[in-house]
């Protein structure tokens, strides 16, 4: 199974960066967990936030954060509307289940007497 986080969008923020002290590189991204398998793909509600700064080219974890951008980065996580849920099956699982409602069709015909060998 390929668990992924996909970028759902970038927000700028105007605090100062705690390594660099800029006030315009302070970048928020939104990503949100996505499950892939050989037979579905599915959109979770599980997402993570991420804070880089363009000036200096650093993540800034969330020990490193002032309240400021606390403050700020709670806010925008309030303002934010995830994707909705999704769950798709993917080609390989509906040939699998179509072909599995055949067998058992087959089989009832066969049960009933309608197919003879
Ligand atoms: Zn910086």
């Amino acid at each position: 199974m390929k668990n992924q986080y996909i970028h759902i969008k970038t927000e700028s923020l105007n605090n100062h960066c705690p390594e660099c002290f800029s006030t315009e590189g302070l970048q928020l991204s939104f990503k949100q967990k996505h499950n892939e398998t050989r037979f579905y793909k599915a959109m979770t509600n599980d997402i993570t936030y991420e804070l880089k700064c363009e000036t200096c080219n650093s993540e800034i974890f969330p020990v490193r954060w002032t309240n400021d951008i606390e403050r700020v980065v709670d806010y925008k996580k309030k303002a934010f509307t995830p994707k909705p849920k999704s769950f798709k099956l993917k080609r390989l699982a509906w040939i699998l289940l179509i072909s599995l409602d055949a067998l058992i069709l087959l089989g009832i015909l066969f049960a009933v007497g309608v197919i003879k060998i």
